[in-house]
């Protein structure tokens, strides 16, 4: 199959096709895999292209995009999921717009976010972010907390703990990026041993997933192979 990689149409199929691919690899069933299409830096008229593709949940990383985003195309229904290191000052309108937090990773956003939710009288799914590499850049929690701060998370009943994330190291070794996702895949299992019941994994983007695939992700975080390259003019993070 040859896929149009000038139409954003054509580049998700590609990434449909290699999301199943390796799938087939790892000995998988693709439907254990959902796609999270991550629409950062990309306007509205991007993500209601990608809505008519089906796309239904996006990806983003800065709340004040997805403020813009949600307003202009509210009358889509769209899921935002927030994936991006999160100031506890943001709980607020996390709680107003998000119906998801994956960069979940400390205690007093956890109360943040649990108390503006209360307040609106909603909860939402979140994953635990962990770093699972060595590169300073990177945040999430220090997966030696995790049972612990599981066991803190109990106490919000805005918060439904589904899982885990990370963000692998960016590195040309696919050992080290594998060892990344595997140290998360036995995280999740440590935390179902003391008796959390945690099912997903989120991990794996553009440039590593096939191998995330492979370690057990359940949740693959695309962006620029979907959106194309983005332009960095006005967002800091790497
Ligand atoms: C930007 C981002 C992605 C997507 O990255 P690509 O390499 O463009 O696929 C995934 N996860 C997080 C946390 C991100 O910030």
């Amino acid at each position: 199959m040859t896929a149009d990689l000038t139409t954003l149409a054509g580049r998700l199929a590609a990434v449909r096709a290699g999301i199943d691919a390796a799938c087939h690899a790892a000995g998988r069933d693709p439907a254990e895999v959902t796609l999270l299409p991550v629409s950062k830096t990309f306007g509205a008229d991007v993500v209601a292209e990608a809505a008519g593709l089906g796309l239904r949940r996006f990806g983003e990383n800065k709340v004040q995009e997805i403020q813009a985003k949600a307003t202009e195309l509210a009358s889509l229904g769209l899921d935002w999921v927030v994936i991006g290191h999160l100031q506890t000052n943001k709980a607020k309108v996390v709680a107003a717009l998000a119906s998801e937090v994956q960069s979940l990773d400390r205690l007093d956003l956890a109360v943040a976010l649990d108390k503006a939710l209360q307040a609106q009288g909603r909860g939402i799914d979140v994953l635990v972010q962990l770093k699972t590499s060595a590169e300073d850049s990177k945040t999430g929690l220090p997966p030696g907390e995790l049972l612990g701060f599981l066991d803190q998370l109990k106490a919000f009943h805005s918060l439904r703990v589904r899982g885990l994330m990370t963000i692998a190291e960016h590195s040309d070794d696919e050992a080290v990026v594998r060892a990344n996702f595997r140290a998360l895949y036995q995280c999740r299992n440590s935390a179902q041993d003391a008796g959390h019941p945690l099912v997903r994994l989120s991990m794996g983007m553009s440039g590593d997933y096939a191998l995330a695939i492979a370690e057990g992700s359940t949740e693959v975080r695309i962006g620029s192979s979907i959106f194309g390259a983005r332009n960095y003019k006005t967002d800091s993070v790497s």
